[in-house]
């Protein structure tokens, strides 16, 4: 469970809790602030952003690709039906490591 505001502050006196909790609350606010412009900043989340994918070399919007934090464009490495492509191959290849067993 989360931690709430109340639960950071209840080991000081009463007078002291409000400015603290105040404190704490404009600190998450501006990192979630920070956090969402940052996203918002993420070349894959520019209008008319497109790059190739990986796997069939064409070069697509970025409607085609999944998010993924991870890289540094916010979008992962290969298009959606190359992902999907994969996804495929991957069940199919544990479905048959499953029933060899
Ligand atoms: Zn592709």
């Amino acid at each position: 469970m989360t931690p709430s505001l109340d639960d950071a502050v209840a080991h000081l006196p009463p007078d002291e809790r409000y400015a603290r909790a105040s404190a704490l609350r404009r600190m998450v606010t501006g990192r979630l602030a920070a956090a969402e412009a940052r996203e918002a900043s993420r070349p894959g989340r520019q209008p008319g952003y497109a790059k190739r994918c990986l796997s069939c070399g064409e070069t697509k919007l970025a409607a085609e690709y999944r998010s993924n934090r991870t890289r540094a464009d916010g979008l992962s490495s290969s298009c959606r039906p190359c992902m999907s492509a994969t996804d495929r191959a991957r069940r199919e290849a544990a479905r048959v490591t499953r029933s060899a067993a």
